[in-house]
């Protein structure tokens, strides 16, 4: 599958099935003092976490998604968002995580926080698959982190370029031929 395309894996298959695990028995953990958990996924890079994290998570959830757009290059975020998609139903008074593909900025999900926030939830948190070296700088509160990962655009697991590679089961980076070639 887009043989040539991918120049190295930097997460596995197998790692992140770990990894999935791994962050659903925490929030597990965390979420034990009753009352529906929410997600909410943002559509469409988490849509492949926000599944598999659902099914790992030994506790009922309950399955929201939004889509927003932010205005601003495809590989760089300004910070402006638009609704595409809003949530079906009032959050207010439910346990909400939100379930993220990746933080790179932080200006989206410091947007998202802000806007779901004044929505009244009894709580909010925030788990992401991967964030980048940026986002430790950004004043995001994220609870959950599954890979800290470097300064390089990736694809897979969701995440795409021009909508493609989100069908791919890893994470890996892109062959700079692909943005050269205009495909
Ligand atoms: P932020 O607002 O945190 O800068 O941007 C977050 C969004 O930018 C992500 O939800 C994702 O859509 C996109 N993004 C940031 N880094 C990458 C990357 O390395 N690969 C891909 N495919 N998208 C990215
Ligand atoms: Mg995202
Ligand atoms: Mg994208």
């Amino acid at each position: 599958m887009y043989d040539g395309d991918i120049a190295s894996v930097l997460i596995t298959e197998q790692q992140i099935k770990d990894k999935v695990a791994e962050l659903a028995k925490q929030v597990d953990e965390d979420y034990q003092r009753g009352g529906d958990l929410l997600l909410v996924g943002v559509l469409k890079g988490a849509v492949m976490f926000m599944t598999d994290f659902a099914r790992a998570l030994p506790q009922p959830a309950q399955l929201e998604f939004m889509a927003v757009s932010s205005y601003g290059s495809s590989t760089s975020s300004s910070g402006v968002v638009r609704i595409l998609k809003d949530l079906d139903r009032d959050i207010a008074g439910k346990n909400v995580l939100i379930v993220e593909d990746i933080i790179d900025s932080g200006l989206t999900l410091s947007w998202l926080l802000k806007n779901l926030r004044s929505r009244n939830p009894a709580s909010l948190e925030v788990c992401t698959l991967l964030r980048k070296p940026d986002a430790v700088q950004v004043d995001v509160p994220v609870r959950y982190v599954g890979f800290d990962i470097p300064n390089e655009f990736v694809v897979g697991y969701g995440l795409d370029y021009a909508e493609r590679y989100r069908d791919l089961p890893y994470i890996g980076t892109l062959d700079p031929k692909v943005y050269t070639s205009g495909v």
